[in-house]
């Protein structure tokens, strides 16, 4: 098999993994290693998967004054 192509995503870097989800082939820079894939299903899915969501109608910070 040709394992001498280039990362999907930069098209630069030699491929160090497979993407778990797309099957995308990637670089170590665009590999999410502890989920197991690429930088943009990693975006995808660990955003509100777990940990910490950033931004959401969950958060009431602003208490008064927030009139959009
Ligand atoms: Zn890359
Ligand atoms: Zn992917």
């Amino acid at each position: 098999m040709s394992v001498s192509s280039p990362c999907e995503i930069c098209a630069t870097a030699d491929v160090e993994a497979a993407c778990d989800r797309c099957g995308k082939l990637v670089c170590s820079r665009h590999y999410d290693e502890e989920l197991g894939l690429c930088i943009e299903c990693a975006a995808d899915v660990g955003e509100d998967d777990r940990e910490n969501i950033p931004n959401s109608e969950d958060m009431p910070d602003g208490v008064d004054t927030y009139q959009f």
